[in-house]
């Protein structure tokens, strides 16, 4: 008894000081109080909470949007320039582009504000005001009720506050969920839909290393690209319009030219995805033992099947270039997650805190009792869970591989629109028309010898790893009538279908009578697809019973943590609302003797073109201007800085963030993580994690020197 009581004491003692060593965390701009303040001075903030988040005055989080709802941006001047990734401004860049005015390939400069150029998808939010909402959220929830019920109340909330906050004003309110529901927070938006492309570098610049590069430090990526955000004259949110005007913001960066250094306070603001921090080890192990390595064995396949016929043709290289990026991003990084957790003994570490809360319960039965079966349901719950999990993936890794299949799936809208002719003939022409062009876009892009390769692969996975309750019906009934060769599965199924012909497809389209219904109905691909549409839903439905009350279960858990440490302050796992994570420029040793230097430099590009790789080629101006040293004023000891690493916790999402220094000014823009970071996702650990920005000054002499474009730089405000 007095061992164990001891035991208890060592790790009260050691595992706070592994809480508070590091600089995690996703920090919500209106929970910074005294002690996250005080901490973030003495690491070297010059500026005061109230400089960081305030209703009444212009503070940093007015100066940052979330764009397109999937990335980062901040305004750079008073008339509504606007920053962020090179990888976020893509779609536009490449909406825009054509063989005759190919910006994607050759960059894009508006030489006025009339060449500027709208992009009707595309918003900006700005956050306005943030408000805690746990109280009229939970109005009505009693204990004891099932997570069903719970879900219906809060939503109906949520909905109800959402409404009534935004009433009458063209604001949109968000009100999201923090600690697995324990809190609640009502996020009020304002939302600019004119915004416009202002310049982006050549793609060789923008995403220079490609997918080699992706992931990895040291880096030379250029990847920004700029906008301009566009008001009604009075400054009032308004659709697109030549008469709209730029936007005045409430507050802007000044850029910091004078640079970093190693130890220097950065400081990242923006709007986090995902994160599970909180996950308990015997989750984290399923997780790194089961899913992720079944969805990168399945990844590689279709990888090594797409690269092999890339390599063999060009035509299909340009063709498959983007899906095999699609396909790599998450499958590298889901390698350096399993790896780095590895690395930084990531499952001891839970497991440490899950020991030091089961002391603490001991300490008071009675008292603590509520949390007393918590870890136990827990663990059950995930392995039942574990049981479906395979089952789970697959439906969104190996089905949403199969091309024609997903495409063979469009047309139940058609068979649908059809049969409900009554609703008139209008639907039936205008799904049919939505479908042909689908299918033009489809087949712009397909090749069926890599789909069927993939296809022949992938099900032998799925029927090896998967029980027969999880085989869709036509898949159960091939088995027996091939006698399990998945070979002639595969290859009667793609010779028998109609989809894999773009004639048979327009000519079924065109015909659009009863014959042509019937032979949609009677392909083995469509049947496929509904028997997995099916399937999936029900799988989807199994999964989702375990992770509701799994979700119960993290909430009481959290709640426990955070009772347990009163003077700890936890932060929310990242759900796509804004938060401020803060670090500093920190080098790193990724493994054993070799340790990584903080920042690159255009020498480093030039070093890179001598390996004869496609995504290490760069223009020849850039080539000319380092040859003739041309480098304006943005050099640093002769050269010109391009990246730099820190240590502040980001995930996806924050991609186009604005980095800052101690004062609050722009020195860079984030856009990626290391490899031996990325697990910061479940795990993060200082000697590892870092976030990698572009540096300031690289932005602007691209756009200086390299487009020509200074008269932007104008608009900025430059602090030397
Ligand atoms: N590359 C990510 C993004 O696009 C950033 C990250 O995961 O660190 O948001």
């Amino acid at each position: 008894m007095m061992k164990k009581n001891l035991y208890i004491l060592l790790i009260f003692l050691i595992v706070p000081l592994t809480d508070l060593r590091s600089d995690e965390g996703m920090w919500l701009p209106s929970l910074i109080g005294e002690l996250r303040i005080g901490d973030m001075q003495e690491k070297g903030f010059r500026l005061s909470a109230e400089d960081i988040y305030h209703i009444n005055q212009a503070t940093i989080t007015d100066a940052v949007v979330s764009f397109g709802g999937f990335c980062t941006g901040e305004l750079i001047s008073g008339e509504g320039l606007l920053i962020t990734n090179h990888h976020c401004g893509l779609e536009s860049i490449q909406s825009h582009s054509s063989l005759d005015n190919n910006y994607l390939d050759n960059g894009f400069w508006a030489m006025n504000r009339e060449e500027e150029l709208p992009n009707p998808e595309l918003y900006v939010r700005f956050l306005r005001e943030i408000q805690e909402v746990t109280d009229e959220v939970l109005k009505g929830v009693e204990d004891g009720i099932s997570e069903d019920v719970r879900e219906q109340i809060t939503n109906k909330n949520i909905r109800r506050l959402q409404d009534s906050a935004t009433d009458g004003t063209q604001r949109k309110a968000v009100i999201k969920s923090f600690y697995y529901g324990n809190e609640y927070y009502m996020f009020l938006y304002e939302e600019y839909n004119d915004v416009r492309l202002v310049g982006a570098p050549p793609k060789s610049i923008g995403d220079f290393g490609g997918d080699t590069d992706n992931w990895i430090w040291p880096r030379h990526t250029g990847d920004f690209s700029i906008f301009r955000i566009y008001a009604d004259t009075a400054n009032n949110p308004a659709p697109y319009s030549p008469e709209n005007v730029p936007y005045q913001p409430g507050n802007f960066f000044p850029i910091s030219v004078s640079g970093v250094d190693t130890g220097d306070f950065t400081m990242v603001c923006g709007f986090p995805g995902n994160t599970d921090q909180y996950l308990l080890s015997t989750e984290l192990e399923m997780i790194l033992g089961k899913s992720l390595p079944s969805k990168i064995r399945i990844r590689t396949e279709r990888m090594e099947v797409m690269k092999k016929q890339m390599d063999k043709s060009d035509e299909i290289r340009i063709k498959y270039a983007a899906k095999y990026d699609r396909v790599t991003n998450s499958w590298k990084k889901w390698q350096g997650v399993i790896k780095g957790i590895d690395k930084v003994e990531g499952i001891s570490r839970k497991h440490d805190t899950e020991e030091k809360f089961t002391g603490w319960i001991d300490q008071d039965p009675d008292g603590r009792k509520q949390y007393a079966d918590v870890l136990d349901s827990l663990k059950y719950l995930i392995n039942l869970e574990s049981d479906l999990i395979l089952a789970y993936e697959y439906q969104r890794e190996i089905l949403a591989a199969f091309e024609i299949l997903n495409f063979a799936g469009e047309f139940m809208d058609v068979v649908e629109a059809f049969h409900s002719l009554e609703a008139g003939e209008y639907y039936l022409e205008y799904t049919v028309d939505e479908t042909r062009e689908l299918a033009n876009d489809f087949f712009k892009d397909y090749t069926l010898s890599i789909d069927r390769e993939i296809f022949r692969r992938l099900v032998r996975i799925y029927t090896e790893d998967l029980p027969e309750v999880y085989y869709p019906l036509p898949l159960k009934k091939a088995m027996q009538k091939f006698k399990g060769d998945l070979d002639r599965y595969t290859d009667y199924l793609f010779d028998k279908t109609l989809f894999s012909s773009s004639i048979q497809v327009m000519s079924l389209l065109d015909e659009m009578d009863k014959a042509a219904i019937k032979k949609i109905k009677n392909d083995p691909v469509y049947s496929l697809a509904l028997a997995c549409e099916d399937l999936s839903g029900q799988i989807r439905h199994s999964y989702r019973s375990i992770t509701d009350r799994k979700d119960a279960s993290y909430r009481l858990y959290i709640e426990g943590l955070r009772v347990m440490e009163p003077d700890r302050d936890f932060y929310a796992d990242a759900n796509g609302s804004m938060r401020i994570a803060y670090g500093e420029i920190l080098e790193y040793r990724p493994r054993d003797a070799v340790s990584f230097g903080y920042s690159t430099t255009l020498d480093g590009i030039i070093e890179k073109t001598y390996l004869p790789m496609e995504d290490y080629s760069i223009p020849e101006k850039l080539t000319d201007l380092f040859n003739q040293k041309d480098y304006g004023p943005y050099t640093v000891n002769g050269k010109v800085p391009v990246c730099f690493i820190a240590s502040n916790h980001t995930t996806g999402g924050n991609s186009g963030s604005p980095v800052l220094n101690a004062d609050g000014q722009l020195i860079g823009i984030n856009f990626d993580r290391n490899w031996e970071g990325t697990m910061s996702d479940y795990v993060y650990d200082l000697n590892q994690c870092r976030n990698i920005a572009v540096d300031i000054r690289y932005v602007l002499f691209i756009v200086d020197r390299f487009a020509g474009a200074g008269y932007l730089i104008d608009e900025m405000k430059i602090i030397q």
